[in-house]
């Protein structure tokens, strides 16, 4: 466990032992004691949860997490404040906190809160980064990075054969017209030149299924192309 946690606190006596607190359960631990240089490390990306407290000099804990929520920053923020009153929960919320931790607290209960913050946060950032990567069989594409892998080989596309594939994946073991194929990849503008999805199709033929006895992508007699899984 090596997660970077930033207490933005300008009480010495909390922030420390806070900061004692959280190495101890092997955190890296990082502080500020304004809302000001809080705001500038919490921008910096180099954190993975913020403790932010509201009562801060400079700006205040309300006002770093909303320039921080709009720059869309969505670094997990657990709020600390000594006022325990309902229109700070409201406001706090409102403004993006994930969570909320009222001073005097038990350190046990913000180290269960940090952990759990931590964790969701973890997973959803991981299910975001698998849904960037959108597969076929042994084919995986990776749209962010425009990465294309069959099995672990690495395939070079050109822009056109990538936006190509990416459409055939997408719609993977569907039919697709010659008409379809040419206006939903290469526009409108193109209509009537249907021997341009003849000619890419035999680009990608080439580099995704030459060496594999399983072809993916198929010749639709009469009507277009699919891509097609083996047991689909
Ligand atoms: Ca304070």
């Amino acid at each position: 466990m090596n997660e970077r946690l930033l207490i933005v606190e300008d009480e010495e006596g909390i922030a420390r032992i806070l900061q004692l607190e959280l190495e101890h359960e092997g955190y890296t631990v990082g502080r500020a004691e304004d809302g000001r240089i809080g705001l500038e490390m919490a921008q910096s990306g180099e954190w993975d949860l913020v403790l932010l407290d509201v009562m801060l000099p400079e700006l205040n804990g309300i006002e770093v997490l909303r320039r921080l929520r709009s720059a869309g920053n969505p670094i997990p923020v657990v709020l600390l404040t000594a006022r325990d009153t309902v229109p700070d929960k409201v406001s706090g919320f409102e403004t993006g906190a994930n969570d909320y931790i009222t001073k005097p607290f038990a350190m046990e209960e913000l180290l269960a809160r940090v952990r759990n913050l931590l964790r969701i946060f973890q997973q959803t950032s991981k299910e975001a980064e698998g849904s960037d990567i959108l597969r076929a069989a042994d084919l995986a594409i990776e749209l962010r990075t425009r990465k294309v892998f069959r099995k672990e080989l690495v395939i070079e596309l050109t822009p056109r054969e990538f936006d190509l594939l990416v459409y055939l994946a997408e719609n993977k073991n569907r039919e697709k017209t010659r008409e379809e194929i040419l206006s939903d990849v290469w526009g409108y503008d193109f209509i009537g030149e249907t021997n341009l999805v003849d000619v890419y199709i035999r680009y990608l033929r080439q580099k995704i299924d030459r060496g594999f006895r399983y072809k993916l992508i198929h010749t639709i007699r009469g009507v277009g192309y699919m891509l097609k899984e083996p047991d689909a």
